[in-house]
This record gives C-alpha cells, sequence and structure tokens, in this order.
C-alpha cells in the first residue's frame, strides 16, 4: 500500500507517520530501506507492524531524524555511521572506482608471452552467455591489446565454468579445476557491508560456489563481522553482484592489491 494510503488510514500527517516508524531492515542501505509503522499507531493493544518500502530521500530523512540518527557534517545533514556516529555513512561507492583487471581463469605466470590474442576465451565466454571477459582496447596498452580481461565483475562474473580454460591453443590459460583457480582475493569493505554495521546478511557467502569454506563470521553486538579468508577464495567475483550494498561491498582485487590494503 502507497504510504500516502496508510498515513490517511491513520489519521496521521506523514511525518508523524514516518516518525511512528521502527526500523525492520535496511538492506541494500538507503535503497532498500524496510520501515515498520506501527498499524494503529498510540493504541494501546499489541502492536503490530507493517512493513513497507522507504524509496523517497526527503521520508528517508523524516524517519532516521526521528530515530536520532542523523547528523551534521561539513554544514550537511546526514545519517550516522554506526561504526563511527559522528560521520556520515557511506552508502555507495561507484563500482568503477574500485575494480580492478583480472586474467581469465588458469592464467599462466607468463600468460602475455603466451597469449597470441586469438580471442577464442572471448568467443567461448561470449558463447556461454557469461560475458564476463572482454578484449584489451588501446587504453590498457599496446603490449595487452587484444588480451582477455575481467573486470566487470558486479554485472559479469566469471561462474567458473572453465570453458575458456579448453579452447585456449596456447596454454595461456591452462585446464585447472575451479578448486586449483586464484584470479584474485575478495575484500569486504566494512565501512560498507551491512553485516559489519549491526546487520546480518551472508548474501555474499550464500552465493560464493565455495560458501563457508571460503567465509569466517564473527558474532558481535556490532553484527556479524564477516570476513573472505584470502588463501580460499578464488577471484571469480560471483559475490559481488550477490551484495545488496549498491556498489557492492565485496571487491575482487589482485593479489599486490589485496596485500596493500590489509
Ligand atoms: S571460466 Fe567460463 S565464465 Fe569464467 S572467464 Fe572462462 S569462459 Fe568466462
Ligand atoms: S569469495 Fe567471491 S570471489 Fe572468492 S571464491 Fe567466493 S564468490 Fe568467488
Ligand atoms: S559484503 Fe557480504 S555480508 Fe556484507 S553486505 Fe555485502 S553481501 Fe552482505
Amino acid at each position: 500500500m502507497e504510504l500516502s494510503r496508510r498515513t490517511e488510514r491513520c489519521g496521521l500527517t506523514r511525518r508523524e507517520f514516518l516518525q511512528a516508524g521502527i526500523l525492520i531492515t535496511a538492506a541494500a542501505a538507503s535503497s532498500r530501506l524496510i520501515v515498520g509503522v506501527e498499524a494503529a499507531p498510540g493504541s494501546t493493544s499489541t502492536p503490530y507492524y507493517e512493513p513497507f518500502l522507504l524509496e523517497d530521500d526527503e521520508d528517508r530523512m523524516v524517519f532516521y531524524d526521528a530515530l536520532g540518527f542523523v547528523v551534521e557534517e561539513n554544514g550537511k545533514k546526514c545519517v550516522a555511521n554506526p561504526l563511527l556516529p559522528s560521520k556520515c555513512m557511506v552508502y555507495t561507492k561507484p563500482y568503477r572506482d574500485d575494480r580492478f583487471p583480472l586474467l581469465p581463469p588458469g592464467a599462466t605466470e607468463d600468460f602475455y608471452g603466451r597469449c597470441i590474442r586469438c580471442g577464442l576465451c572471448y568467443f567461448a565466454c561470449n558463447y556461454m552467455g557469461y560475458n564476463a571477459i572482454r578484449l584489451a582496447g588501446l587504453r590498457e596498452g599496446l603490449s595487452r591489446l587484444g588480451s582477455p580481461v575481467v573486470d566487470e565483475l558486479i554485472t559479469h562474473p566469471c561462474t567458473l565454468c572453465m570453458e575458456c580454460t579448453k579452447i585456449c591453443p596456447t596454454g595461456a590459460l591452462k585446464e585447472i579445476s575451479k578448486e586449483e583457480v586464484k584470479m584474485g582475493i575478495a575484500l569486504i569493505d566494512p565501512d560498507l557491508c551491512w553485516a559489519w554495521n549491526s546487520g546480518d546478511c551472508k548474501s555474499c557467502a550464500k552465493a560464493c560456489p565455495f560458501g563457508s569454506e571460503v567465509f569466517e563470521f564473527t558474532f558481535n553486538e556490532w553484527g556479524v563481522h564477516t570476513r573472505v579468508i584470502a588463501d580460499k577464495c578464488k577471484g571469480c567475483g560471483l559475490c559481488v553482484p550477490a551484495c545488496p550494498i549498491g556498489g557492492s561491498a565485496i571487491h575482487v582485487l589482485p593479489r599486490e592489491e589485496y596485500e596493500r590494503r590489509t
């Protein structure tokens, strides 16, 4: 039911209605905030909360303000970060700003010496309908031009079908098992991850083909701290689009970048 019809039914203004709300879940940070409002606010009977989605930015601010979660940073009002209550919560991080070119699975140490830029891996991946591989263009430099790149994990993660490794004619991509793949390492950003910020989620772990083997969870008062075990992660990126946070709170990094950040 629409918010205006609900407020009408309760005889409250939109503001009063929002102020009576309780937070049910804030999956996807601000964009999927599910709020419960007592079916008949103020009544003495047992409260029954009807959940509804808060999509309007102004409504969200009224709701958070009533909960005391709004702070001012650089003269601008924003929702507080539960881990740093005087700072604003960062809801999204553009994926484009934090993605790295990875090689397809089975890439050998001397990959660029062996790859003849035939594009067969690219065609195999596209033929399978996964579109995880694109061919490097001029902006990647002449030395890499035409070689395969996997870097759009948020829309096209590698499914570990291993077809590209079977078709490569030079052995630049070696036929290995899924368990041996090492494309990169997934790292969760605790500032963005819902599970780190007073919630539970595990969407990334559920999407990971290796599930609980690769993830570890620590339960505490701030939420379920979720971590990827670096040595066990294959870097396929299937966890990236599963994350409900806009821009994804989990990104796959090449080993050097992972080591620089951890
Ligand atoms: S393993 Fe499959 S999905 Fe992954 S890059 Fe190769 S062909 Fe594409
Ligand atoms: S944690 Fe993510 S990148 Fe690593 S194996 Fe699982 S799904 Fe793939
Ligand atoms: S990183 Fe994982 S646990 Fe955290 S919000 Fe994203 S999917 Fe959920």
